[in-house]
């Protein structure tokens, strides 16, 4: 079976940036279950695995656009440290959730300099080339209730 639009895919992944190193991939012998067509992975790499079937190997090279969106500038933002109250330790790195002109959205703390802090609201993966070597596991059909929900049950998938 092939992987079409609707069908439940199982994928072992490794994802590296262009230095080669290693941001993400599915877990040790466990692959990465998700269903096909609907947005739970990003487009690019949807887009290359359909038609592909069990036990093929491929490997995606996923330009910013199709992946977590181009770096943008934009999306950084100073404020004061007094604007983040109620969060006692404020260190680089570190993740938050900030209320900005767009709604609420995620953002990293990306310097401190005296009162200042800097948030950035690019997704980390932003403006970086994704490579992704993929395995393709199995493919079964979704049942109705995956259908109607968006996602997987089951072994693999989750439910809430
Ligand atoms: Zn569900």
């Amino acid at each position: 079976m092939s992987i079409e639009q609707d069908q439940v895919v199982s994928i072992h992944y490794t994802l590296k940036n262009d230095a080669g190193e290693v941001l993400d991939s599915s877990a040790e012998g466990e692959p990465l279950t998700y269903l096909h067509g609907h947005g739970n992975l990003i487009t690019g790499l949807e887009r290359e695995l359909t038609g592909k079937n069990p036990g093929d190997k491929l490997q995606v090279k996923i330009p910013p656009a199709d992946g977590y969106g181009e770096y943008d500038k934009a999306l950084i933002q100073k404020v004061p440290r007094r604007a983040l109250k109620g969060i006692p330790k404020i260190t680089v790195g570190m993740r938050l959730q900030a209320q900005t002109q767009g709604g609420v959205r995620a953002v990293t703390v990306s310097h401190v300099s005296g009162d200042m802090v800097t948030l950035d609201g690019n997704h980390p993966l932003a403006g970086q080339h994704l490579n992704f070597e993929v395995e393709v596991a199995e493919v079964r059909p979704a049942t109705a209730e995956e259908l109607s929900h968006g996602h997987v049950h089951g072994p693999g998938g989750h439910h809430h």
